[in-house]
């Protein structure tokens, strides 16, 4: 019986001492990415070029157009500018599958990995980079086997290898190619993750202006918005992407865990992300007088969807595997 007692005590006190070391790293984190935030001056990327027509076809994400494409609770967009096709992220293939959802929605929609030259990681969490295993290995994959990407180039913010893409570490704004930008990485801290840099694509479209397209939005649509006017001199048009407001319900569900309503908010996992929170992006995102919006499924619930499509009435567009938005 004391024998029981003692050893009992003792997990308690491990699981107190890690659960406030997960604490103490989590702050710690956050006072960084503020000094980081405030320090900052991003250099000013002036006449970047423009793009005449732009399309963003979701090869991945948690709602699909039609049956016969896979939906599922991760993110890869493909980015048509212009001649130049550039993936952004390669899903989270969660059943680990060859080929994965990714490869079989491409196939589906004929789209050729050939044509594709260009791979733009937002940040490297499992529903971004293929899966747990890549997230560990700091590396990207498609599909559970390494597809060869050796015609493509890597666009990462955090350092990541690859067997054959050739990577390009992004730790600033910086032109890809004409009209096509990173906005360069801003740090958040999440508690049990640690800190991570995300990096937002930016795509400058001819007679409408920016179009900001994000993964997770770990980064706050504030800082997005923020550092894409500091460092470029068009308006903005458009938000494309993930925003993580999963006020209702948690996509993704770990050990019966709502993962997504306890970490990756940017607070801590007793504090929620709520309505009003959601209420008060909207009421940012109104000030900024868009022609464009579109929020991923995959980080954010159900009742969010439904505020920013009756908010946005008339410029709100539907972000589902298979429906192409063409700017
Ligand atoms: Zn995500
Ligand atoms: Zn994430």
């Amino acid at each position: 019986m004391a024998i029981s007692l003692i050893i009992s005590g003792t997990v308690l006190i491990f699981i107190f001492m890690g659960f406030g070391i997960l604490c103490l790293r989590y702050s710690l984190n956050k006072k960084q990415a503020d000094q980081e935030w405030s320090a900052h001056v991003p250099e000013k990327l002036s006449n970047f070029g423009s793009i005449e027509s732009l399309t963003i076809l979701p090869l991945i994400d948690w709602y699909a157009v039609k049956e016969t494409l896979i939906g599922e609770c991760g993110v890869s967009w493909l980015i048509q500018a212009d001649r130049n096709n550039i993936l952004l992220d390669t899903g989270a293939n969660m059943k680990k599958q060859d080929p994965s959802p990714l490869l079989r929605n491409m196939k589906t929609l004929n789209i050729d990995l050939k044509e594709v030259q260009h791979l733009f990681i937002s940040h490297p969490h499992m529903d971004h980079v293929g899966g747990i295993a890549s997230q560990k290995a700091r590396t990207v994959k498609l599909s559970t086997d390494d597809t060869d990407l050796s015609r493509m180039t890597l666009y990462t913010s955090t350092p990541m290898t690859h067997p054959s893409a050739k990577v390009v570490l992004i730790d600033k704004p910086r032109v890809l190619m004409p009209g096509v930008a990173s906005e360069g990485p801003i740090s958040r801290s999440l508690f049990g993750m640690g800190m991570i840099r995300e990096q937002a694509l930016v795509v400058n479209v001819t007679g409408k202006g920016l179009v900001l397209i994000a993964g997770c939005g770990h980064q706050g649509v504030e800082k997005i918005f923020e550092r894409a006017e500091a460092v470029f001199d068009e308006p903005i048009f458009g938000f494309v992407g993930g925003l993580h407001y999963p006020v209702t319900e948690s996509r993704m569900k770990m050990m019966g865990l709502p993962v997504q309503k306890l970490l990756g908010t940017g607070k801590l996992p007793w504090q929620k992300i709520t309505r009003d929170e959601v209420k008060e992006s909207i009421a940012f995102l109104k000030s900024k007088n868009l022609g464009l919006i579109s929020i991923s499924a995959h980080d954010s619930c159900d009742w969010t969807l439904d505020r920013f499509r009756k908010e946005f009435k008339g410029i709100y567009k539907e972000l589902k595997v298979g429906l192409p938005i063409t700017i």
